[in-house]
């Protein structure tokens, strides 16, 4: 481990602060280290591991596609794309899908697509975008410079134009920025998750989405982290009787492998034309096949386990000594804590349970699919950790 923490630090920029730990292997929501120490894990690879780790169902619908064809560029047709493509068009009611690797990707393509489509409908000044401050929505220059967060922005500069910045929760904020800018799109996610598991009111999202319908902009809905279940729904707009024109999604749609989807509804499904986008590996068949395997499983069922287990943690958490309060919807989590989060998340490993931070909270992201004794275990041992 000292060698490996050495090699680590001297080969691979130094962009990450890692915590102490070598994750080796697991199953489900344990995770073991290197020298065999049991973790249950509360972090699922930030919302990626939707079935936990080396899920035998996911696991053996990639290595079946592998044995096929592990890849074939989108020069040609393939099954594992379409069929996903279908699910999540047939599930969401968007109209097309365009497949990318990554959750900033996925917002490239809405960016594109939400200026072409200002620019062909109202004009090539039409260009802004409205997001919402303490957002987080990549970390491209693009998806950097709509995110709302200038801790982001320092040294980068200059970053893409066009992105302007509202207030979360205050929909005259929105209105006045719409009024005074030539508008594209107003970008949102449902729970701003790296900014400290904010989740938006309903009536803020409800009004935004009226808003854009009145004046003709897009409303894209970043579902990168919120999408895939998370929430206790499918995808997290589910939760606010809307219809977005553009849905992103990325971190647990694949399991565990690299894939970003960018959704289009009726207004843009057709924005995109032969030649206006394209990903090598975007929508890469062994990723796909498992991806669909991972669709198929977030049912009414398991969504309903996701809500249950939500309660559960909110009725543990709230008022706990220690605990200032807590937010967040289904299973993303953020805790405010008297202590400072970091204290806490590393006195959890040393307690065998991994967690998360979000700006100054605790965050927790646990796999969908956690089970109740494994997640009672976790949170009785978050709780005493943050009543010392
Ligand atoms: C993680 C995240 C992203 C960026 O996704 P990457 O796959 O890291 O590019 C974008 N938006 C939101 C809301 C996220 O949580």
């Amino acid at each position: 481990m000292i060698d490996l923490r050495q090699k680590d630090k001297l080969y691979i920029a130094n962009t990450y602060a890692r915590f102490p730990v070598e994750i080796s292997y697991g199953k489900g929501s344990i995770l073991y280290d290197a020298d065999g120490k049991e973790y249950i894990d509360l972090g699922s690879g930030i919302a990626v591991n939707s079935f936990g780790v080396s899920d035998s169902e996911w696991a053996d619908a990639v290595k079946a596609q592998l044995d096929c064809v592990q890849h074939t560029s989108n020069l040609y047709y393939s099954k594992p794309c379409v069929e996903l493509a279908q699910m999540l068009c047939t599930r969401t009611g968007m109209k097309k899908v365009f497949f990318s690797n990554s959750g900033a990707e996925a917002n490239e393509c809405a960016i594109k697509t939400a200026r072409k489509y200002a620019a062909e409908k109202h004009g090539e000044e039409y260009y802004n975008i409205i997001t919402l401050k303490n957002s987080f929505h990549g970390r491209t220059i693009t998806t950097l410079a709509a995110t709302g967060q200038d801790v982001f922005h320092k040294n980068f500069q200059p970053l893409t134009p066009g992105f302007l910045f509202a207030d979360a929760n205050d929909l005259s904020s929105v209105e006045k920025l719409v009024k005074a800018n030539k508008t594209a799109a107003v970008m949102v996610e449902p729970v701003q998750g790296e900014g400290g598991v904010m989740p938006l009111d309903e009536k803020f999202v409800k009004g935004v989405y009226e808003l854009c319908k009145r004046e003709d902009i897009l409303l894209i809905i970043d579902e990168v982290q919120t999408g895939n279940g998370r929430t206790g729904k499918l995808y997290a707009f589910m939760n606010y009787g809307i219809k977005p024109d553009i849905v992103t999604t990325a971190k647990g749609l694949g399991g565990g492998l690299p894939i970003g989807a960018c959704m289009f509804g009726e207004k843009c499904e057709n924005v995109l034309s032969y030649g206006d986008h394209g990903s090598t590996f975007g929508g890469n068949p062994a990723v796909a096949a498992g991806a669909v395997n991972i669709l198929n499983r977030i049912d009414d069922k398991l969504l309903g386990e996701v809500t249950k287990k939500s309660e559960y943690i909110f009725g543990e958490l709230s008022g706990a000594k220690g605990v200032i309060s807590v937010s967040g919807m289904g299973l993303m989590i953020g805790i405010k804590t008297v202590r400072p989060a970091k204290e806490i998340v590393n006195e959890c490993i040393g307690m065998g349970v991994l967690c998360l931070t979000a700006k100054d909270k605790v965050r927790l992201l646990p796999a969908l699919n956690i089970p109740f004794d494994l997640l009672k275990k976790a949170i009785e041992i978050v709780k005493a950790v943050c009543n010392r």
